[in-house]
């Protein structure tokens, strides 16, 4: 098993420069929500060293994101991601049980999706005004509330997720089966109906494969495998002169620990192994689970990451990095605009000099 796999030197992949924009409208306008905690009910994100640490209970924010672009007066908007249902009954008795074993969570009916977005002023997005929704990973706190939404909405997620969830049994599917066949659309980036404007796969930065889904290098889908099949990340550019980049980072990893400070390996965390309730008490065995299906793959894009974020113009931003949510002063159930300024801002300071405050709970 490649739980032994072990981080990969960001300064050892290749590196092709992003692609300069040619227009100042060649950007994406980001809103970050806040859709609730979850507590995991022993260390599942980031290694550390005993057994006794492995024990304590670890919390992580679910972060979505609205991504819109306006071209000649039209505003599209996708939300990426829709965060976690508020109550895991709403997963049906089998799942919720399963789920309660491993986590606890904090999400008001008010905090999740759709319901947030129309509960924040002025609201970034609604339903009726949602042109599709892009999924980091078909897991449910990334996808929970998708049969909250319009069937009519079309799903957009990476390649390989449609044949592991397909080929997945119902009763072991990482989504209620009831869920992801809400849609009328499920399409994986570069499907027909699913392609924007793209036109095929490129290498983007430290990424092998990007698609450039609004045709202006404005938004790019990048393969990041290693957490589970079909994980992508997005790289969006949210300014011109100078070009500035956000990155979402979806599940990547699970901790700010494991894929900064750059570049000495020895300096990351590593991605939590760690005993599954099954396995025994909290902190009584080390255990051989992690949140990725291979390993060596998660490191390969951690790597990819910490590459990325090398950049001065690039701030990676990961669904569950919580020491944003004190450096940037928001909550649950809010939003964080003006992502166009982040690098006047200072939003990564902080992260550049080796701070991490961690969120209180
Ligand atoms: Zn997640």
């Amino acid at each position: 098993m490649s739980a032994h796999a072990h981080h990969v030197d960001p300064l050892s992949l290749p590196f092709v420069p992003i692609p300069a924009s040619t227009s100042p409208d060649a950007v994406v306008k980001l809103t970050l929500l806040h859709c609730g905690e979850l507590t995991a009910r022993r260390v599942m994100f980031r290694q550390r060293t005993t057994l006794a640490e492995m024990a304590e209970p670890e919390m992580g924010p679910i972060f979505a994101w609205v991504v819109e672009k306006t071209v000649e007066g039209r505003t599209e908007k996708y939300l990426w991601d829709l965060g976690l249902v508020s109550d895991f009954k709403k997963f049906g008795p089998e799942m919720a049980a399963a789920s309660e074993v491993m986590a606890s969570i904090n999400i008001p009916e008010s905090a999740q999706l759709p319901a947030l977005l129309t509960n924040l002023s002025p609201p970034p997005a609604t339903p009726d005004t949602l042109t599709g929704i892009i999924l980091s990973h078909a897991h449910p706190d990334h996808a929970g509330t998708l049969n909250e939404f319009p069937a009519s909405i079309p799903v957009i997620a990476g390649p390989g997720t449609k044949a592991w969830m397909d080929s997945t049994p119902d009763a072991e599917k990482p989504i209620p089966p009831w869920v992801w066949s809400h849609p009328d659309f499920i399409g994986e980036v570069g499907d027909e109906g699913a392609k924007g404007k793209g036109k095929g796969w490129q290498k983007v930065g430290s990424f092998e494969a990007a698609w450039d889904f609004f045709g202006d290098g404005s938004l790019y889908l990048m393969q990041a495998p290693g957490h589970c099949p079909g994980h992508q990340v997005a790289l969006c550019r949210v300014s011109t002169s100078p070009d500035t980049y956000v990155l979402l980072g979806g599940d990547t990893c699970h901790s700010r620990h494991i894929y900064t400070p750059f570049p000495t390996p020895v300096a990351r965390s590593d991605i939590a192994c760690w005993a599954h309730p099954a396995e025994g008490p909290a902190g009584s065995t080390k255990g051989t689970h992690t949140m990725h299906v291979d390993v060596a793959e998660a490191y390969k894009s951690i790597a990819k990451l910490t590459r990325m974020e090398m950049e001065a113009n690039v701030m990676c931003v990961l669904a569950h990095e919580g020491e944003l949510t004190e450096e940037l002063g928001f909550g649950i159930g809010e939003m964080k605009q003006g992502w166009e300024k982040w690098k006047e801002s200072g939003w990564k300071k902080g992260k550049e000099k080796g701070e991490h405050p961690q969120p209180k709970y």
